[in-house]
């Protein structure tokens, strides 16, 4: 039996932009379910920041590549919370280099996370969602899905492919109150970008009109309005935050 909360799965939430979305949410009363791959410590982090805000939150482990932990981690949701109102799929990864050098594994690695993990945890959540007429996803893509970057062709097709797939769905599951939209969030502060040499650093950075790196928060405010009740209306959208980047 659902409790009249709204509850959130979010996965790749242990650190960076999804501890922030986790937090966004849990400050609207969410209860979170917080995914993550390997780092149980920053999971565990995340969840007790999100109990401070008096909300019910839950580390799971679990890797979105694998079609049978990815309905999973739904089925877990809908057990501990008995409803399930809200997916955001941000759980991704690079393995860089350019096409001629880009071996076939890496390719495979990052699509199967960033991609075929969106596409598991939705085929997952649709059916509850549709049952209960209402649902919110919203898939974390990248202004690099919009732009293209050297050295990225399997992140960039991931994260393009994300909002094609999300156009799709979004069709399709409009008719029953399920609302799907894309985040596309540009050069953002975290550990995936802390890797970057100073050099691409600087050369992304001359690319951002506001000139600067973005926060975390600042993504995941976007994710917690496309989630919230202020969104109802908006449903397979990309809605940038990049400081200018994509325009
Ligand atoms: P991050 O700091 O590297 O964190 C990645 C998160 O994904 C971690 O929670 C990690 O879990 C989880 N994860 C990785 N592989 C997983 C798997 N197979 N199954 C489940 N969880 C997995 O990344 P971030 O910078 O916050 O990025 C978050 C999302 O935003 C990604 O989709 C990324 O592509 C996108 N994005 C980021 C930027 C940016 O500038 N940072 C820009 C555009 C888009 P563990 O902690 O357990 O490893």
């Amino acid at each position: 039996m659902s409790d009249g909360k709204l509850h959130a799965l979010v996965t790749g939430g242990s650190r960076g932009i999804g501890r922030a979305i986790c937090l966004a949410l849990a400050a609207q009363g969410y209860d979170v379910m917080i995914n993550y791959s390997g780092n149980v410590t920053a999971a565990q982090e995340t969840a007790q920041a999100c109990q401070e805000l008096g909300v019910k939150a839950i580390p799971v482990q679990g890797n979105v590549a694998d079609p049978q932990e990815a309905a999973r981690l739904v089925e877990t949701a809908l057990e501990e919370f008995g409803s399930l109102e809200i997916l955001v799929n941000n759980a991704g990864i690079t393995r860089d280099g350019l096409l001629l050098r880009m071996k076939e594994e890496d390719w495979t690695a990052v699509l199967d996370t960033n991609l075929k993990g969106a596409f598991h945890c939705m085929k997952a959540a649709a059916r509850p969602m549709m049952k209960q007429r209402m649902g919110r996803i919203v898939n974390i893509s990248s202004v690099v899905g919009l732009r293209g970057n050297p050295g990225q062709a399997n992140y960039a097709a991931s994260k393009a492919g994300l909002i094609g797939m999300s156009k799709s769905v979004a069709k399709e599951l409009a008719s029953r109150g399920v609302t799907v939209n894309c985040v596309a969030p540009g050069f953002i502060d975290t550990d995936m970008t802390a890797v970057l040499p100073q050099a691409a650093r600087e050369e992304l950075l001359s690319q951002i009109p506001l000139g600067r790196l973005g926060a975390a928060q600042e993504v995941a405010a976007a994710v917690a309005f496309l989630a919230g009740p202020q969104a109802g209306y908006i449903t397979g959208q990309v809605l940038c935050v990049d400081g200018g980047m994509a325009m």
